[in-house]
């Protein structure tokens, strides 16, 4: 008998097991299409030059590594702050938002999370149906009840907006809403800015809590293109929650560099809401870590390097666009009758392919292609040598 005898084992996380079941696969053409990850056409996970270029310049003159502020590095969060609502814009020169590095985009969430719980604790919060998987399980770790809105329509190959529109309509007042930014994980479908306005308008009227996700920046359409929604929440005079990730964005996912702005009403009440955060970081994990957020402020910081972080964004950006048409010419070439060119219609990492789950079964277990069984595939880690078995493994499986 022991003190763990009644802990029961906790589900498996689906995307590490599926990982952990492609590393045992023999398969020699096997392809992991299942994770969150950008590699190159080669294949292999990018160095981003503009962080070499950063991570030359701290080695030739190392520093003591002390502890930073609860809220990170200041250069980081002023520079988190310009890429979010953009340097010059009223809500960064009055002030009123409210910035800290977080560990990852995740730690950006659950720090928001935890200091939400304080403020509303007896709040409902929407998730899109579906959402990234750690949505719910995070908001529900910190105590919330935890709902869906209506996002997938897969009759239609977009978003039901009518009922998402229908749902945060119905929402009581003081609701956590959570919005993917741009690039909706893991659908690929977003919505237009039109879309975006009307629900702005429901989030206003009924007084919800935004808080959106912003997990791609930049893997969109572009930067300032993929940041105009923000542009939008705060022209209709609206408080609001943003967590950024740079994982993706900058190539850094283990370094977990992320951060959260809430935009206030105001200077004083965002120190207020500042403080709150620290409490909630400190109450956590005290402090962030201090190598991935100085590579990114130390990019975003110099035009130069920036300039070149821009390239390479874009770069990965252009990319995933090229393996879109790719896949689509190439099932087309395999001999798959279905029109699938909605798969350039979706934006971001991912594609909901439209496979059902027997037939995402079937493409791993017989062709060694992993995604996950929602039928949801990583385009950013397709290349020119996978390509081909890729297309063709499908059309096998949808024959
Ligand atoms: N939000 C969304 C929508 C994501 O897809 C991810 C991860 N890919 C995150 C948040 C978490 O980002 P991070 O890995 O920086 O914690």
């Amino acid at each position: 008998m022991s003190i763990f005898t009644a802990v029961e084992m906790a589900p498996r996380d689906p995307i590490l097991g599926l990982n952990e079941q492609y590393a045992a696969d023999t398969n020699p053409n096997k392809v992991n299409l299942g994770v969150g990850v950008y590699y190159d056409d080669n294949g292999k996970l990018p160095l981003l030059e503009c962080v070499k270029a950063a991570e030359a310049d701290m080695m030739k003159a190392p520093s003591a590594r002390g502890y930073l502020p609860i809220d990170g590095i200041a250069a980081y969060d002023n520079a988190v702050k310009g890429l979010v609502f953009g340097a010059d814009s009223e809500p960064v020169k009055s002030g009123r938002v409210a910035t800290i590095q977080a560990i990852g985009g995740t730690g950006g969430l659950k720090v928001g999370a935890d200091f939400l719980k304080k403020v509303n604790p007896d709040a409902k919060v929407l998730i899109s149906d579906p959402s990234w998987e750690n949505h719910r399980a995070l908001f529900t770790n910190a105590g919330f009840n935890v709902e869906a809105y209506p996002y997938y329509d897969a009759e239609k190959r977009g978003v039901n907006f009518d009922g998402m529109l229908e749902a945060l309509g119905s929402a009581a007042s003081g609701t956590i809403v959570v919005l993917h930014a741009c690039c909706h994980n893991p659908t690929g479908y977003d919505l237009t800015p039109d879309q975006w306005d009307q629900v702005i308008g429901v989030v206003r009227a009924k007084h919800l809590v935004p808080f959106l996700d912003m997990a791609y920046q930049g893997f969109g359409y572009g930067i300032a293109e993929d940041g105009a929604v923000i542009g939008k929440f705060v022209a209709a005079g609206l408080s609001f929650f943003v967590s950024t990730s740079f994982s993706k964005s900058f190539s850094l996912y283990g370094e977990r560099v992320g951060a959260l702005s809430v935009l206030c009403a105001d200077k004083d009440e965002a120190a207020r809401v500042l403080s709150q955060l620290k409490i909630a970081i400190r109450t956590n994990y005290s402090n962030p870590p201090i190598h991935g957020g100085a590579v990114v402020a130390a990019v975003l910081g110099d035009p130069a390097r920036r300039a070149v972080w821009e390239k390479e964004l874009a770069e990965m950006r252009e990319r995933i666009k090229a393996m879109r048409h790719k896949l689509v010419d190439g099932l087309k070439a395999a001999g798959v009758q279905r029109d699938m060119s909605f798969i350039t219609q979706q934006i971001g990492m991912f594609s909901y392919s439209g496979l059902t789950k027997d037939q995402m079964v079937t493409l791993r277990n017989e062709y060694g292609v992993y995604g996950t069984d929602t039928g949801r595939m990583c385009v950013a880690a397709l290349n020119s040598k996978n390509i081909d078995y890729v297309c063709q493994s499908i059309a096998k499986v949808l024959s």
